[in-house]
């Protein structure tokens, strides 16, 4: 039993073409008209293939088709928003995939007990509206309602304005439910799956991820009479900061990742010593407690750098998210579908946020990953190759076929 690569590939290129940029990537910014349009599409061939169709509160997707009893549904899914000039293939082949599982249930006549569906979430990349994955993140109850639609835009443009706008505000509540089970495929966006030739991720987690603010204070002053020696330049302690950041992982040691992505200075010209910089420190690691062990570290190398040059140092460590272990019932099923496909495979962990991660919080959750060429995403190189996109596919469809129990 396995999925139609060919309708597959076509379902690809159609939605490819909603909102596609002209050097082959993607431009589907949430809640635009071209998502809009990529959505309506979507709709229609849910429809076609005999789902019923519903539309919650945020503007979440689904599509069910009826299992012999009137049980949780597994779900399967991903998101069809994309950062500005990104690719074809983050969020959006996981939606392919699930509704090429779907028409493939019907393709062999496979009657299953529980119902099994489509889901497809609204907002996951935060290129629009902050935060990112809003769509789960209410659906699983972490996120208020209200706080969603209140969400603007660089432009100011209310999400539930624009929910309403291109006809996505559903009636039905959007709020945790049973469900048996939760499905994603998705892009590596990282290098391992292509590094050691392997089609399959059989992920077990998403990392542990701490996020925080470090400010310094130094005094601001001219960059001509002031001279070197009573200097207190809140930039050399930042970027002492930055350098140490990068050697937390070095001296930790295993898959930890860190980065200093953002850099506001002030005053932030040529000619004067800055007298405020805040950082913004991004830290990623499988295991929780090693990641406490690196933000006590980031603690000195701060403390440090302050009192080298002379500063006063704010830090917080505003957010953080455990590690989110997957269901080892949805795990080993993913597991047993690649085994049984007789393809390459791997445990891996995700380094990167998905909605699996907030669906793991209602419900047995687990993911698969699919190789990205030279583990790059979020850009319009972004690329995966046809034959680990097929093995993917039957994995997902084995697995939610699985899960849902067949019944004759
Ligand atoms: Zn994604």
């Amino acid at each position: 039993m396995r999925i139609n690569r060919k309708r597959l590939e076509e379902s690809m290129t159609a939605l490819g073409r909603v909102g596609e940029t002209p050097k082959g990537g993607l431009n589907r910014l949430a809640l635009t008209d071209d998502d809009r349009r990529g959505r309506d599409l979507l709709v229609r061939w849910l429809r076609e293939t005999g789902l019923t169709v519903t539309v919650d509160q945020m503007g979440n997707i689904f599509g069910l088709r009826g299992g012999r009893e009137p049980l949780p549904p597994v779900l399967m899914g991903s998101h069809a928003d994309s950062v500005p000039t990104g690719g074809k293939y983050d969020g959006q082949l996981g939606v392919l995939c699930a509704l090429e599982a779907l028409r493939s249930l019907d393709d062999h006549k496979v009657v299953t007990r529980h119902p099994v569906g489509i889901a497809i979430f609204t907002n996951e990349e935060g290129a629009r509206f902050q935060p990112a994955m809003i769509g789960s993140g209410v659906m699983a109850g972490k996120i208020p309602l209200e706080d969603a639609y209140n969400a603007r835009d660089r432009d100011g443009v209310r999400l539930g304005d624009e929910l309403e706008r291109i006809g996505y505000l559903g009636p039905e509540p959007c709020v945790p439910r049973p469900i048996r089970a939760y499905l994603e495929l998705h892009i590596e966006q990282g290098p391992i799956l292509e590094e050691e030739g392997l089609p399959i991720g059989v992920v077990e987690g998403i990392v542990a991820i701490s996020w925080s603010r470090v400010i310094f204070h130094g005094v601001q002053d001219h960059a001509g009479p002031t001279p070197m020696r009573i200097r207190h330049d809140a930039m050399v302690a930042a970027a002492e900061v930055v350098r140490g950041v990068r050697e937390i992982p070095r001296r930790l040691g295993g898959d930890m990742v860190s980065t200093v992505g953002r850099l506001d200075v002030t005053p932030n010209i040529t000619n004067a010593i800055p007298g405020r910089v805040s950082l913004a420190v991004d830290l990623r690691d499988p295991e929780d407690a090693k990641l406490d062990r690196a933000l006590a570290m980031l603690d000195r190398v701060v403390q440090d750098a302050a009192k080298g040059e002379g500063v006063r140092q704010e830090i917080e460590h505003y957010w953080r998210v455990p590690r989110t272990p997957f269901h080892p019932e949805v795990v080993g099923a993913i597991d047993a579908a690649a085994k049984s496909l007789g393809c390459g495979h791997r445990r891996i962990l995700s380094g990167a946020g998905h909605d699996a991660q907030y669906m793991a919080a209602i419900c047995p959750t687990g993911m698969i990953f699919v190789p990205s060429r030279a583990g790059r995403s979020h850009c319009e190189e972004e690329f995966t190759p046809m034959d680990p996109i097929e093995h993917g596919a039957n994995t997902l469809f084995l697995a939610a076929r699985d899960l849902a129990g067949r019944a004759g």
